[in-house]
């Protein structure tokens, strides 16, 4: 949110520019110590820019599908479960009748925050609108939990450099996906969708925009697809909690002479209201595509098998590994633009392809999802979730080309709205 505000080429270094105002000519000059304090960038972060995350390309003719999302085995995106630290009677959203999922937010204690450094302010009204922001940090490649905790207290250190008594924004997005409280109190007050704490994320909107803390910089990357999806789910429910129409959501240059978001973060800004909106709508919009379905397709080389009693339905295809454009494949019809949760469901059992690459089309673009389908068959197990655009098309693919000679699988997905 700030460290993007000047240069970053001396991360790491203390920024001189602590007194420099912003320019009059956006009509804010006559900002206090305080607001510039909490406006200029003390410490940056990295080499910004660093890595392109572009999605993970799956053209079935090109080389083996890449492995730049989440896998299964303990390192994706935090599940929609309700976060148990939300109170179980906790006040209904805002806006009557819609139900929004709560997502997984890391409390300030579960990721490892440090003691605020003085007393945080606090509001009893609600905010009326949602700031989006970069954190201009490297856009590490390492998507784990762990990860995106050391950042969020990177951050937290930076921010205590600035002077500030504690992380800047309410809220912070990890490029794995993981959601965490940023300042101490913001999390306990939007569960109870009431009131906020004082940020330090943008002069002037601290008390009434929620401020989120995307990591990474999208100055020129498009940020991961695990981010998207966990930011349209995030916001979704800010709206629903705090009454704020989902067009209400706005960047942080919007408020502040500053590059935050990024150029491509911030051009996505409608798409991000176009789809909280849709989140907001609700639905319980859900598709199964079976091998027996009609959306169902797959080569000659993909045998029918009814082997294993985990399998869903009928029976369900297999192949052997092979460096080949040789896809089974699932279409349906996306109905909106949306976010979406993608499951798998296959037989597991021993002698199953342990890294079968599964390819989730969204639109535009796509990710590959290695799948271990030697265990934990029988079940839906999810691929993850992803904003996807409306339309009929392939929406799931399973690719031959992996390793070994263990079977790969393809038995049936399921998408649903979220
Ligand atoms: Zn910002």
């Amino acid at each position: 949110m700030h460290t993007h505000d000047h240069s970053h080429d001396h991360p790491y270094e203390p920024d001189s520019d602590l007194t420099v105002p912003y320019p009059s000519s956006r009509g804010r000059n006559a900002l206090g110590r305080r607001d510039l304090l909490r406006s200029a960038v003390v410490l940056g972060i990295g080499a910004a820019g660093a890595t392109i995350a572009a999605p993970a390309s799956a053209a079935p003719a090109g080389p083996a599908p890449t492995d730049a999302s989440p896998t299964r085995d303990g390192d994706a995106p935090p599940s929609l479960a309700p976060d148990p630290e939300a109170p179980a009677d906790a006040p209904r959203g805002a806006l009557a009748g819609v139900e929004v999922a709560a997502p997984t937010i890391a409390s300030c204690a579960t990721w490892g925050a440090a003691a605020a450094r003085g007393t945080i302010d606090t509001v009893s009204t609600n905010p009326n609108k949602i700031l989006i922001h970069h954190t201009a940090s490297a856009n590490v490649t390492d998507y784990s939990q762990a990860a995106g905790y050391q950042i969020a207290r990177d951050i937290q250190q930076w921010h205590f450099a600035n002077g500030w008594v504690d992380t800047g924004q309410h809220l912070t997005l990890s490029r794995g996906g993981y959601v965490m409280e940023g300042r101490h109190g913001s999390l306990s007050r939007l569960r109870n969708g009431s009131g906020t704490v004082v940020g330090a994320h943008a002069p002037g909107q601290n008390s009434q925009a929620i401020g989120i803390e995307s990591q990474g910089t999208y100055t020129s990357a498009t940020p991961p697809a695990q981010l998207w999806s966990r930011l349209v789910e995030l916001c979704a429910y800010i709206c629903d909690q705090y009454g704020i129409a989902p067009t209400q959501i706005y960047g942080h240059r919007d408020y502040t002479a500053t590059a935050c978001p990024g150029d491509v973060l911030y051009s996505m800004l409608p798409q991000l209201r176009s789809e909280v909106a849709a989140a907001l709508a609700g639905s319980s919009w859900s598709v199964i595509v079976d091998n027996t379905s009609a959306g169902f397709a797959a080569g000659s080389s993909w045998q029918t098998s009814t082997f294993s009693a985990e399998r869903y339905g009928a029976s369900y295809r297999y192949a052997t590994p092979a460096e080949v454009s040789d896809l089974a494949t699932y279409s349906a019809t996306i109905p909106s633009n949306g976010s979406y949760r993608v499951e798998a469901w296959f037989p597991g059992i021993a002698g199953y392809n342990t890294s079968t690459p599964f390819i989730v089309h969204t639109g535009s673009g796509s990710s590959t999802i290695r799948v271990d389908q030697s265990t934990g068959g029988g079940a839906w197990l999810s691929l993850g979730t992803y904003a996807m655009t409306a339309g009929t098309r392939t929406v799931v693919a399973v690719s031959r080309w992996t390793q070994g000679t263990a079977y790969v699988i393809a038995d049936a997905i399921r998408i649903t709205r979220l």
